[in-house]
């Protein structure tokens, strides 16, 4: 918009006239002035029409909120006593000179300030993100990747697309989504970029990435989604997992000073604090340490199981909040069964793995472990899980003709967006979430209240 001054800048101009695109958020009317708070893209501002300017005042007087307007008006500075410190430009007012309506809104469906049911909240997801409280999260989401982004680049990864079209059997797991592809040929949507980080460890040695990943999970629960986002990175050269988790450490450190410096705003409307993180390592405690803890602690006997169940994660990230001074815990050495074929088997501990998961407040947010580099020992690790060497050929190329001792994560952005911020459900971390019971309204099982729409 020409001249266009942003709600932001406003200050720059006091006693002057200025031109300011924006949209209603709510009007009051008081006898013959009409209040609006317009709101753009960098902030909010109170304007004001008098019956001095009674045209604008008879077009205010039509306003209702989410009509979009072009407004020229003078920005005053308020009078001491009407100062409201506590709110952004707060000390300032638009006094309306004229108003034109470049979009009409028909009235919100929903009460924009009370708390919204989870279905009604995405069946009208246009509409409900426009508001405060989702704007804070998917703002927050969005320094969460660009941190992870400039944390990565500056310990020397390079950025890489992963393919989202991949052959039939991709790591050899049941829950993808499969489609017909050309001339009668099925093909599966990936369920991660884990093949293709660990080939290109073989070109760049340290690589991430993010992009949208693909489960077909029958979950219904509040912490799995059917369309994700996966945070992954891989590196070469380590000397064992563990230098993989000082790399996640590291960027869940980094990734607390810079929400800290940007998003202090954001976490206030949601109520939400930053992670607690120890001034040493973080907690480190193999599987079979974790479930002594669990046994020694609550009594519950699980020394043996192959994984922690989501009441023990809770009740481990919970003593780590209260005992050892933060919200991060590794677990190292699940056992090979219930890991990839990828994954490095620890000599030391039979039966085990060089892997690890991170718990952050009550969930699993990251998988990661050492893989195996041996061309040999990796066909013979998919050979005794089962699964046909031959349909891995293309990938084992790159270990058949040498690649450096790796590992490496996966992390799930909307899960770490949501316990960032301490969302109930995983969904309302993802701007258009799909589910068993949802793609937008298409399988929305009640939408006799959207008809309208
Ligand atoms: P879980 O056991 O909790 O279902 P997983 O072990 O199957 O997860 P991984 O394959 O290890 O998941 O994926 C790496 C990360 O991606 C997880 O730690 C999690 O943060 C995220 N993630 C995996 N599956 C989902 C999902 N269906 N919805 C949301 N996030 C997911
Ligand atoms: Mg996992």
């Amino acid at each position: 918009m020409k001249g266009r001054t942003l709600i932001a800048e406003l200050h720059e101009s006091i006693d002057k006239e200025v031109t300011v695109g924006a949209v209603v958020d709510v009007r009051r009317d008081h006898g013959k002035l009409v209040f609006l708070d317009l709101r753009d893209r960098t902030g909010v501002v109170q304007a004001v029409a008098l019956p001095n300017h009674a045209e604008a005042l008879a077009v205010a007087q039509e306003l209702r909120p989410e009509y979009v307007v072009r407004v020229e008006a003078k920005v005053n500075k308020r009078p001491e006593r009407m100062v409201k410190a506590d709110q952004p430009n707060g000390d300032i007012e638009l006094e309306i000179l004229s108003v034109t309506i470049l979009a009409r809104a028909s009235e919100l469906p929903f009460d924009k300030d009370t708390a919204l049911n989870i279905d009604t909240n995405f069946d009208y997801r246009p509409l409900t993100l426009r508001r405060d409280r989702e704007r804070a999260i998917f703002a927050v989401q969005a320094e969460i990747v660009h941190a992870y982004r400039e944390y990565l680049r500056g310990e020397g990864f390079s950025e890489f697309q992963a393919p989202k079209i991949v052959g039939d059997d991709a790591e050899g797991g049941a829950e993808v989504f499969r489609f017909e592809y050309f001339n009668d040929r099925m093909a599966s949507l990936a369920t991660s970029p884990q093949l293709y980080k660990q080939i290109l460890v073989g070109v760049y040695e340290r690589v991430f990435s993010t992009g949208t990943m693909f489960r077909a999970e029958r979950h219904s629960t509040s912490r799995h989604l059917n369309e994700l986002t996966m945070l992954d990175l891989e590196m070469g050269f380590i000397d064992d997992h563990r230098d993989v988790m000082a790399a996640m450490e590291g960027l869940m450190r980094y990734l607390n000073t810079h929400l800290q410096k940007t998003s202090a705003r954001e976490f206030a409307l949601m109520e939400a604090t930053l992670p607690l993180v120890p001034e040493g390592q973080f907690p480190t405690m193999t599987l079979k340490e974790a479930q002594e803890l669990i046994k020694k602690e609550t009594g519950a006997d699980k020394v043996g199981a192959p994984d922690l169940d989501p009441e023990d994660e809770r009740w481990l990230c919970s003593y780590a909040n209260e005992h050892l001074q933060s919200d991060y815990v590794f677990v190292t050495h699940y056992p090979t069964s219930k890991r990839p074929f990828y994954t490095m088997d620890d000599p030391e501990v039979p039966g085990m793995t060089k892997s690890f998961d991170l718990l952050f407040r009550g969930v699993e947010i990251v998988s990661g472990s050492q893989r195996i580099h041996d061309h040999d020992a990796l066909v013979q690790k998919m050979e005794s899980k089962g699964l046909d060497p031959a349909k891995f050929s293309f990938y084992l190329q790159a270990f058949k003709y040498g690649i450096p001792p790796h590992g490496g994560t996966g992390l799930g952005l909307e899960r770490l967006t949501q316990k960032m911020l301490g969302l109930e459900n995983v969904k309302e971390a993802s701007l258009f979430p799909r589910d068993m019971n949802r793609i937008d309204l298409l399988l929305a099982k009640d939408t006799a209240h959207t008809s309208d729409l």
